[in-house]
C-alpha cells in the first residue's frame, strides 16, 4: 500500500525540496525533486514520509503546490501521523574508509532532513558527489563537513551531480564560484536543467492545470492551483548552474588516482546517474566496489516516480510516450547486477546487499501495478484510478499536494501498463478513460 506523504496543504504549502515531483509537470524548476515514494514492505521503512522535496525524500525547498513529495511508503497502512514528521538528526560527518566521506548537508524545512553529500580524494585534489539544498544553513553545513575532512570549498577539484533536484544540485554553482571546480551531470538533466532556467514564474502552474484537467480532476481542484499563482516565488530551478562536464553512462570518470564510472540509471529524473566506485573495499566488503546511489536506491524510502513530461518530446521521437516507471526498473536491474558490496545513497544511511534492495523495490512495484490492473477492470480516468487506489490514508483525508503527487505517480505506473499493452485508452472518453486489456 502507499503511504501518502503529509504534505502541507493548500496551494501556499511551504517549499518542498527534492524530493517530489509534480505529477506530469515538470515541476516548478528546482522542485524537481524527487521525491521518493512508496517504499516497499518489508523494506526498513522510514518515519512518516517526507514530505518530497523534489525527490526521493523529501527535503525542504520551495515546493510548488501539488509538488508533494513522496506518495506510497514502505508501511502498509500506517496510521497517519498525529503531529507533523520531524527530521531525524543529521548524522555525524562519516569516514567511509579509502579516501571517502560523506557530510550532512540540511535540507531546510524538509522532513528528509538532510542530503548526504560525499567527499571523494583524488590525485587532483576532493571532488564532491552532489552539493545539497542552496540555503545560507545547508552551506556552512557543507564547509563545516569539509573543514572535518581536513579540505575546504576552495580545495575542490570537481562536482558530480548524481541528477538536477535542488536538494543534490542546490549548492553547485556556488560550490564552483568560490572554487573553480567544474560540474558535471548527465545529458538528459542537463536538458532539463536549461530548460528549467528558462520557464517563467508560474509555467508551472499551467502545466500541472493542464495534467490535472486532463486527468478529470474537479474543476475546483483545478481552480486551487491559481491561489498559488499570486504567491508564486521564483523556483530555485531558475537560478540552477548549468554544468560543464557531461556524465556518459559506462565512462570511467578523468579522476586520476581513482576508477569510478557512470551508471546511468533514468526513473527518478530522466538523467538520473549512479557512480561505481570500482575499488575493493577498504573494509574487506564482500562485492564488487561500492556504489553512490543518488536517490535511485535508499535503503528505507521508495524514489518517487512520476512523469519526465517536459522530457518527453526527446524521448519519444516515434511519439511514443517515456516511460520512466519503466526506466526506473530497468535501472534497477542495472544496479543489482553491479554487485557492490556497500551503497553510499543521499539520504538516509549506507547499507549493504544492494540485490535485496532492488527486489523489494521490484515486489513492490509489481505488486502496484497488479493493483491498477484489478481496478481497471472497470473503465476510470486517472483522477478516478488515483482516487481508488490504495494509501495510507482514505483518500478524503490525503491533502491537496500530497492528491497531485499521487496523480503522477499514479499515472507513471498507468503509462507502464499502456507501454506493456496491458491498459489502453478507451476511444472516444474524454477526459480520457483506461480500461485493463
Ligand atoms: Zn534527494
Amino acid at each position: 500500500m502507499a503511504h501518502v506523504p503529509d504534505v502541507p496543504d493548500g496551494p501556499d504549502a511551504p517549499d518542498t525540496p527534492d524530493e517530489s515531483r509534480i505529477p506530469g509537470a515538470p515541476g516548478p524548476p528546482g522542485t524537481p525533486g524527487t521525491p521518493r515514494t512508496p517504499e516497499t514492505p518489508a523494506s526498513p521503512r522510514h518515519p512518516a514520509p517526507p514530505t518530497p522535496p523534489g525527490s526521493p525524500g523529501t527535503p525542504s525547498t520551495p515546493r510548488a503546490p501539488g509538488t508533494p513529495g513522496p506518495l506510497e511508503s514502505p508501511t502498509p497502512l500506517a496510521p497517519p501521523p498525529q503531529s507533523p514528521p520531524q527530521p531525524p538528526p543529521p548524522p555525524p560527518v562519516t569516514d567511509h574508509g579509502g579516501g571517502v566521506w560523506s557530510l550532512p548537508v540540511p535540507i531546510p524545512g524538509n522532513p528528509l532532513g538532510h542530503t548526504l553529500v560525499h567527499l571523494l580524494e583524488t590525485d587532483r585534489g576532493p571532488v564532491l558527489v552532489d552539493t545539497g539544498w542552496d540555503d545560507p544553513a545547508s552551506w556552512d553545513a557543507l564547509t563545516a563537513g569539509l573543514a572535518a575532512c581536513g579540505t575546504s570549498v576552495e580545495a575542490l577539484h570537481g562536482v558530480l551531480v548524481t541528477h538536477h533536484h535542488p536538494d543534490h544540485h542546490g549548492l553547485s554553482g556556488r560550490v564552483r564560484e568560490v572554487s573553480g571546480a567544474w560540474i558535471a551531470m548527465h545529458p538528459a538533466d542537463t536538458e532539463l536543467v536549461r530548460h528549467l532556467r528558462g520557464t517563467p514564474p508560474g509555467g508551472w502552474i499551467d502545466l500541472l492545470a493542464g495534467k490535472l484537467t486532463a486527468a478529470g480532476a474537479p474543476a475546483a481542484h483545478v481552480a486551487r492551483l491559481e491561489a498559488a499563482r499570486a504567491g508564486d516565488r521564483e523556483p530555485p530551478g531558475r537560478r540552477a548552474a548549468l554544468p560543464d562536464r557531461e556524465l556518459v553512462h559506462g565512462e570511467l570518470l578523468d579522476l586520476p588516482g581513482r576508477r569510478l564510472r557512470a551508471v546511468w540509471t533514468p526513473g527518478h529524473t530522466p538523467g538520473h546517474v549512479c557512480l561505481h566506485l570500482e575499488e575493493a573495499h577498504p573494509r574487506g566488503g564482500a562485492g564488487n566496489g561500492r556504489l553512490f546511489s543518488g536517490d535511485h536506491l535508499l535503503p528505507g524510502i521508495t524514489p518517487h516516480v512520476g512523469l519526465y513530461e517536459i522530457y518527453e518530446p526527446a524521448r519519444a521521437p516515434g511519439g511514443r510516450p517515456a516511460d520512466p516507471l519503466g526506466d526506473y526498473l530497468s535501472s534497477l536491474a542495472r544496479v543489482a547486477a553491479l554487485g557492490p558490496a556497500e551503497v553510499l545513497p543521499a539520504h538516509q544511511h549506507a547499507f549493504t546487499d544492494a540485490p535485496g534492495r532492488v527486489r523489494e523495490l521490484l515486489a513492490h512495484h509489481r505488486a502496484r501495478l497488479a493493483e491498477l490492473r484489478a481496478l481497471l477492470r472497470t473503465p476510470r480516468t486517472l483522477w478516478q484510478l488515483t482516487g481508488s487506489m490504495a494509501w495510507n490514508r482514505p483518500w478524503a483525508r490525503i491533502p491537496y499536494a500530497s492528491r497531485n503527487i499521487a496523480v503522477a505517480e499514479a499515472e507513471a505506473h498507468l503509462r507502464h501498463l499502456v507501454a506493456r499493452r496491458l491498459a489502453e485508452a478507451v476511444p472516444g472518453s474524454h477526459p480520457v478513460a483506461y480500461v485493463a486489456v
